[in-house]
């Protein structure tokens, strides 16, 4: 019960945040998606479907299995990089944890 909730979540995340990035850059005109995106939300959801986790499932980003094709991949961090944050802005207690984090996280940043 518990597992199906967990992977129903994920994909409701995924959802979201690939419509919103492809309705802000793409501009689908007859449906949510343009072909690319609804190809990589299928792909998404079929990979959480094979989750080998399902019941102890970790965020996706925190995963150690990279279970993506490389190509989907970047995809996939493209639309998080692009959403989330602006996403994130309609829950300020999460907001807050972000940029918290990202203090964090640019300290320790390789420099490039
Ligand atoms: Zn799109």
């Amino acid at each position: 019960m518990f597992s199906k909730n967990r992977i129903e979540f994920e994909k409701k995340t995924v959802t979201k945040m690939i419509q919103f990035y492809c309705k802000k850059l793409h501009h689908p005109k007859d449906s949510p998606f343009c072909p690319e995106c609804a190809g990589l939300l299928e792909y998404s959801h079929r990979r959480l479907d094979k989750c080998v986790y399902q019941n102890d499932k970790p965020a996706c980003s925190k995963c150690t299995i990279h279970c993506y094709k490389p190509d989907r991949r970047q995809q996939i961090r493209d639309v998080m990089r692009y959403s989330q944050p602006r996403l994130l802005l309609r829950r300020p207690h999460l907001v807050i944890l972000h940029a918290i984090e990202g203090l964090f996280n640019r300290k320790g940043k390789k420099s490039t």
